[in-house]
């Protein structure tokens, strides 16, 4: 008997998840359209509406147009029945309350002292704060992500080693589930971005890709058939440690020629001031008072000028990036390449040919088709979105069926 009960249950939520998930990809549509696609009893359809709405899933937002008969009632997503936070800890911890369908309803951002060990109470501060500000109570809140820098076991929620926040075998997920009682997820914070692409940004619907994240080093997220790779141990994706060439610039990692030691945010700004300093000439002193001032910005606007020196050192860095990005593609063939981090925000127009005409040079195949490389949508959204997906995915994820 007690079998019995247990796959009528099985079955019973199967068929709440399929209903749901006809709602969330198709609305509005009415009950007779959901028993239509999903092939259930329309009485069947009718009881999970209704305990879909007691649950306030699913509201009735108004009428659709009749076929012969009375109009049918639509429905749709009710994407505040239910929130997650979701916080960002990469040079700052930025956090925030977003819905089920992505919108964010709060957002604040905390500055941190890099040099010191960044305390988890400000991490707990800035969870408080985004749900009061974004006037939701907690019952709402149905969980907590955390995308961090550095390496995570995202089974355990054990920050194992971020040394730029020094934090090293940082039991987090315990920490805020015994504060906050609700669950938490951790990952990566290149990892968590790859969630929130699939969940709102461009690689939605897609099954195989690679996000690159492009900042003071080179992270990345390997999606293989609609999920994260991680490796045996967790730490697939470290394609910045990746051999280029000889370097004598130590990388973080102890070696030397890794591809991040020659593309990063800070890399391109020093190369830059060294030539100037040996008497490169560059229009980017038209642009700035003080050698000192130059930033990211002004470089792509020299850059964008046809300026000699900076667009020699933006044509070498968008050649390394696309050679190792050829051996990854080489390896994984993936559908699409996603770049992150603000140096793809400000000037992916300007690197992304480079790119591309470096993967054509270096892949297997001269006539094969190269995967569509563009910025992510995340870029130019709030960062918490990407670790709030991470919470979609554990608790939600028959929203999406692509998504296991
Ligand atoms: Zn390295």
């Amino acid at each position: 008997m007690r079998k019995q009960t247990a796959d009528f249950n099985l079955v019973r939520n199967i068929n709440k998840s399929i209903v749901l998930n006809k709602i969330a990809t198709n609305e509005p549509i009415s009950r007779a359209d959901i028993a239509r696609i999903t092939k259930l009893n329309p009485a069947t359809v009718a009881n999970i509406v209704k305990e879909l709405m007691k649950d306030d899933l699913v509201r009735e937002i108004g009428k659709g147009e009749s076929n012969g008969g009375k109009c049918p009632i639509l429905l749709a997503l009710n994407p505040q029945s239910f929130c997650q936070v979701g916080v960002h800890i990469v040079d700052r911890i930025a956090g925030g309350v977003v819905d089920l369908k992505g919108n964010t309803l709060s957002y604040i951002e905390y500055q941190f002292n890099k040099e010191e060990k960044l305390e988890i109470d400000l991490v707990i501060k800035s969870i408080y704060e985004a749900i009061e500000e974004s006037g939701i109570s907690l019952e709402k809140v149905k969980g907590i992500g955390i995308g961090v820098t550095g390496l995570i076991n995202s089974s355990s929620g054990i920050v194992e080693f971020a040394p730029n926040i020094g934090w090293e075998n940082v039991h987090l997920k315990n920490i805020l589930e015994e504060e906050f009682n609700i669950p938490v997820y951790i990952d990566n914070d290149v990892k968590a971005t790859a969630i929130g692409e699939l969940w709102f940004g461009v690689a939605q619907g897609k099954r195989n890709f690679i996000v690159f994240d492009i900042g003071s080093g080179i992270g990345s997220a390997l999606v293989i058939e609609g999920k994260i790779y991680r490796g045996a141990n967790g730490r697939a994706g470290e394609i910045g440690h990746t051999f280029l060439r000889y370097n004598p610039i130590r990388c973080k990692c102890g070696n030397y020629g890794c591809l991040e030691t020659f593309v990063n945010d800070k890399i391109i700004i020093e190369k830059i001031k060294s030539e100037i300093r040996t008497g490169g000439k560059s229009l980017i002193l038209d642009l700035i008072d003080n050698i000192e001032n130059i930033t990211l910005e002004t470089i792509f606007d020299a850059v964008r000028k046809n300026d000699t020196l900076t667009n020699k050192i933006i044509q070498n860095m968008g050649e390394d990036l696309g050679l190792v990005i050829a051996n990854t593609i080489n390896t994984l063939d993936p559908e699409l390449i996603i770049l992150n981090g603000y140096l793809t925000t400000i000037a992916g127009d300007l690197l992304i040919p480079i790119i591309q005409q470096s993967i054509r040079k270096h892949i297997f195949g001269k006539t094969v088709k190269i995967p569509e490389i563009i910025v992510g949508k995340l870029c130019y959204l709030p960062k918490c979105i990407g670790p709030a997906a991470l919470v979609l995915q554990k608790e939600f994820s028959y929203l999406k069926k692509e998504i296991p």
